[in-house]
């Protein structure tokens, strides 16, 4: 990997172009500036002194202490021992320290490829960099292509048992997984595995959760309908051959 230097050290007066009088004038730019308002003053003298103080021709300018702010890109006098700050205030060290981290990641962005995710293999997001303001999937296909490598539902699947593993989920609060019978040593039936816990054997308190098959088929019938079960049943049916589209 090929690190990309990105050190940059400001000198005293240098300002940030992306900042340059774009931001609020800081609190040290403040602090200078009202020195050069009489009280009472007229709202075009006003003006005019304001944009004499922007543009640097005011008394004092020469000061050596006197000098733009890196980030807000105001004059305004350095208060510092050594006479070494670039900032005229703290609110404006941080937004420079923000702007050039933002630069920073960019320089190093170049040239790098992301790595695309799995919703980038099926979501139109972006075309040529530019993202969209609307994303869609690309194509049916991959709707239910993603839906299936997510394990949400597959097509094709028993759509009573799918219903009745979601409500127990549900019930178990979905934290717990549902317990999955897995078959050991070759043995076809799972055999039960008894722990010897301190001279005590026996088994948790367990609560059963079941519906019948009769009772989820009825419960989908009312909510959905009819025509509308029979329409998801042929689509599943379909889908099992391989074939998405209706
Ligand atoms: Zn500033």
């Amino acid at each position: 990997m090929t690190t990309v230097n990105t050190s940059i050290t400001l000198k005293k007066g240098d300002v940030l172009k992306h900042t340059f009088l774009k931001v609020l004038p800081g609190t040290g730019a403040i602090e200078l500036a009202r020195k050069y308002f009489p009280p009472n003053v007229e709202y075009h003298d006003a003006l005019e002194i304001a944009s004499a103080l922007i543009d640097g021709h005011f008394e004092g300018v020469d000061d050596p202490k006197v000098r733009r702010c890196a980030h807000c890109g105001y004059y305004y006098r350095d208060i510092t021992k050594n006479n070494s700050s670039i900032t005229c205030c703290k609110q404006c060290a941080s937004g420079k320290d923000i702007v050039l981290k933002a630069w920073r990641r960019e320089v190093r962005k170049v040239g790098k490829v992301r790595r695309l995710t799995w919703l980038d293999l099926h979501y139109a997001s972006s075309y040529k960099g530019e993202s969209f303001e609307y994303p869609f999937w690309s194509s049916d296909w991959h709707m239910f292509e993603y839906d299936r490598k997510r394990k949400v539902y597959s097509f094709g699947d028993d759509f009573e048992q799918y219903v009745a593993q979601q409500k127990r989920k549900a019930e178990i609060g979905g934290k717990r997984k549902t317990p999955e019978r897995i078959d050991y040593d070759g043995y076809n039936a799972p055999r039960n595995i008894h722990v010897k816990l301190g001279g005590h054997v026996g088994c948790g308190k367990v609560t059963v959760i079941k519906q019948s098959r009769e009772k989820i088929e009825a419960e989908l019938l009312a909510r959905y309908g009819a025509k509308k079960l029979q329409q998801e049943r042929v689509r599943a049916q379909m889908a099992a051959l391989g074939r998405y589209k209706i």
